[in-house]
């Protein structure tokens, strides 16, 4: 790469913890900074999802339609796409949700106002609606996850394997 690789860490539908995975390197998320910028990170910051980097790791999995246009612009503008963690590789937890014959009735048990909700009716895993390079499973993922994926993406290597050699044993 001729410039400073730029990385972004975008949050969908989750619980923000596998974002910890960056904040919990310690030093390492110094080291890190000083390979690429991080341009945009989901707990820090305002979003960024038209800034075009090497690579976008996304958290969450997508639940609404504004979701679904977010992630096609997230795309569109990162060299690689890596999912991190159960709700975006899978759907995580609010994938209950899918399996439940009466989810319409929900939101008017939870919410006030529930016409102001609007959701999909499943929650669904990130690669649903765009192509993926890389899944980093977990729930929630961990620092060497993140360091081993930088490092292989850096060097333009995307394993083939890259799941089962990066997830949480
Ligand atoms: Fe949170 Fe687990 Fe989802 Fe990560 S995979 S955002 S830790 S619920």
């Amino acid at each position: 790469m001729s410039h400073k690789p730029r990385i972004a860490v975008h949050k969908f539908s989750s619980c923000d913890g596998c974002q910890l995975a960056f904040l919990n390197m310690g030093a390492g998320l110094l080291e890190l900074s000083e390979q690429v910028d991080i341009v945009h990170f989901a707990e820090a910051g305002p979003l960024a999802e038209d800034y075009r980097v090497d690579i976008a790791f996304v958290e969450g999995s997508v639940v609404t339609a504004h979701d679904v246009e977010r992630i096609q612009r997230i795309r569109a503008n990162s060299d690689y796409l890596v999912t991190i963690g159960a709700c975006a590789t899978s759907g995580g937890i609010q994938a209950l949700k899918n399996l439940a014959h009466d989810r319409e009735h929900w939101p008017a048990q939870i919410y006030t106002h529930p016409e102001y909700i609007d959701s999909l009716p499943e929650s669904q895993p990130i690669s649903d609606h765009v192509k993926v390079d890389f899944e980093l499973w977990g729930c929630p993922i961990n620092s060497e996850q993140v360091v081993a994926a930088v490092g292989s993406l850096l060097q333009d290597v995307v394993p083939k394997d890259n799941a089962e050699k990066l997830c949480l044993e």
